[in-house]
């Protein structure tokens, strides 16, 4: 099974890292691809280019887990980034394996806003994880909520996409938003990323640094 973390990464943190590792080992995932978006559809634009969030994500997993993977599909092309095009790519590549698409319970809340959001299942199965968020589900949301929720995760390598399976991860309130608010405001990031993406930060000046 191969997992797909998709995300702005700006900048990738040890929220992103962490959670994956752990449902990597509880699904027992052959890989993790982290595809950077090339042009978010669904949010404000990122505050690093596209360049330097992918030089974020291959300064943080220069060394990480062997299981770890850049799938950078997303800056290659043009236009806004829909995870459902990245999936069907993905899906041309691997036509019999399972994909599990990985995403904190925020972005699962706002998927009815993604772009043939309903074709994603189609495609993948979806893994969410737990963060310190109460969601809110939108009707359309509940209903395929109610029609492919499976509690137990041996469920999703039996076929190649189409469940939802939520996974417990270590709640790390982590996320880039503050860390850029933390950097804009001269604060410390130590501890909240590697180290290497701290560098390339203040070096480069971003978010204000
Ligand atoms: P921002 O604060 O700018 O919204 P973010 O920290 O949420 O960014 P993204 O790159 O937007 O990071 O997130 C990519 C994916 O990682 C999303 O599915 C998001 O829910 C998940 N994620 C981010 N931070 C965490 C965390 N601390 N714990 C679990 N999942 C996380």
């Amino acid at each position: 099974m191969i997992g797909i973390f998709g995300g702005t990464f700006d900048p990738i943190h040890y929220g992103h890292l962490r959670t994956a590792l752990e449902v990597c080992e509880a699904l027992e995932l052959d890989e993790v691809r982290f595809v950077p978006c090339g042009s978010p559809a669904h949010r404000s634009q990122p505050g690093a280019s596209a360049a330097q969030r992918l030089t974020m994500l291959q300064l943080a997993l220069d060394g990480a887990d062997s299981r770890f993977r850049i799938d950078d599909r997303e800056l290659q092309r043009v236009g806004p980034s829909y995870m459902v095009d990245t999936l069907a790519s993905i899906r041309s590549e691997f036509s019999e394996c399972a994909l599990c698409l990985v995403v904190g319970i925020d972005a699962f809340q706002g998927m009815p806003a993604w772009h043939r959001w309903r074709d994603i299942f189609k495609l993948a199965h979806v893994v969410v994880m737990e963060r310190p968020f109460e969601p809110s589900y939108a009707d359309a949301l509940e209903r395929i909520l109610s029609q492919r929720q499976v509690a137990d995760r041996a469920a999703l390598a039996k076929q190649p996409a189409g469940c939802i399976y939520f996974q417990d991860v270590s709640q790390l309130a982590i996320s880039a938003s503050r860390i850029r608010d933390l950097v804009r405001h001269r604060k410390s990031t130590q501890y909240l990323m590697p180290e290497a993406v701290r560098a390339f930060i203040a070096d480069s000046g971003l978010y204000g640094s």
